[in-house]
């Protein structure tokens, strides 16, 4: 975090991210984090707490005088999440904490259309209108996670056909007053794992790399930002011609040989029985020495791609969450080895940390759900057009 001064938004937001990092923190932890005096952070909590944005409770000690009142996130907040896969489409309401307590799930046709995707989120937004009004539950945030989205696909998409802005508009008639953010998945899946993954491995500078249905990465920062979150495109680069065509268009993407669709067709079964498998496939199903050759030198390309991607920008740290993550660690040297092989200095002299978490495709909405709570902490839990002075 740099040392300029903050806004009151920038400080409610490293306040609220920090808390949704935790889970929960004590105050005096929480100021020197997010650089406070404890009479400031104390100023800023009662505000957030009036405003039903936190919460404080009681707890033992951590040790004989300390702390006993635990500050988190009001686990009252509710969040609409929507998330896009190839099968379908799902949307839930859920908690600040994570916890979903609605989930609805739309299949999407074989080979959808900007309409066909079009009618699914028509028919999902109205069962989530229904569901909040019924309750009387007023949205704080929607997050909506898209496969492939990125700066140069914004209304055109080329993974699954839909018209972002039409959906915009579409959000705007059924929920106006709700702040909404589109991102990308990996996007998603990144604040997903920061906030959600039980010792996530990194808490400053990182790549996160997601290997899904896609084969996308993004930068992380020691601040929550799910705002200025960009894919990493790192899925389609190209090696050599006449390789697998890759959903792009291209043929050879490193995604045409590493993403979950592409494993599925080595290992010889379909892509939903896989997803099905969740982290069984490894135990469950044999696999060949031709199979286990293949799968090394894929590994490889992945580990090409991604050192390439370090090259172009270098970071400390790299984590990997998909199906390579569940290989054991001598099945997936592969990876390390291509990243060495391509990084200038190679993973050792580069100080690189390579860290594998796990898969999480198959678990939508939750990755909505993380995206939306980080667009809400990202502004603060002010409203999104709120001029400020700084
Ligand atoms: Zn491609």
């Amino acid at each position: 975090m740099s040392e300029q001064p903050r806004s009151r938004r920038q400080t409610r937001a490293a306040i609220l991210g920090q808390l949704l990092q935790s889970g929960g923190m004590f105050r005096p932890p929480l100021a020197k984090a997010v650089r406070l005096s404890e009479a400031s952070l104390s100023r800023i909590l009662f505000d957030l707490k009036a405003e039903g944005l936190i919460e404080e409770v009681r707890r033992p000690a951590p040790y004989f005088g300390g702390p006993t009142a635990l500050v988190s996130l009001d686990d009252s907040v509710a969040l609409g999440a929507i998330e896009l896969t190839v099968q379908r489409l799902s949307v839930g309401v859920g908690s600040m904490s994570g916890e979903l307590h609605y989930t609805e799930r739309l299949g999407l046709p074989k080979a959808p259309t900007v309409e066909s995707v079009g009618r699914v989120f028509r028919e999902a937004l109205a069962l989530l209108r229904d569901w909040t009004r019924r309750r009387h539950v007023e949205l704080a945030q929607i997050g909506i996670c898209v496969p492939g989205l990125g700066r140069l696909s914004i209304s055109g998409n080329a993974i699954i056909r839909c018209d972002i802005e039409r959906l915009r508009a579409l959000l705007g008639e059924m929920f106006a007053n709700v702040p909404v953010a589109f991102a990308n998945s990996v996007v998603g899946h990144a604040m997903f794992h920061r906030c959600r993954t039980e010792d996530y491995p990194f808490s400053g500078a990182h790549l996160f790399v997601f290997v899904g249905q896609g084969v996308g990465g993004t930068w992380m920062d020691e601040a929550i930002e799910a705002d200025g979150l960009q894919p990493v495109e790192l899925g389609h680069m190209v090696f050599g011609e006449g390789g697998p065509r890759c959903r792009c268009g291209h043929h050879g993407c490193v995604e045409a040989y590493t993403s979950l669709p592409a494993l599925a067709g080595l290992l010889g079964i379909a892509e939903p029985e896989l997803l099905q498998l969740g982290s069984d496939w490894v135990d469950a199903i044999p696999r060949s020495s031709r199979m286990r050759q293949e799968l090394r030198q894929r590994l490889f390309r992945l580990g090409l791609a991604i050192g390439n991607t370090l090259n172009v920008r270098s970071c400390p740290a790299v984590a990997i969450s998909g199906w390579p993550s569940l290989l054991p660690e001598r099945e997936r040297k592969p990876l390390a080895d291509g990243i060495d092989s391509c990084l200038l200095g190679g993973l050792k002299s580069a100080e690189l940390s390579l860290a594998f978490v796990p898969p999480s495709a198959g678990q939508d909405p939750n990755a909505a759900l993380a995206f939306a709570a980080s667009c809400l902490a990202c502004r603060g839990g002010m409203p999104a057009e709120a001029t400020e002075a700084a």
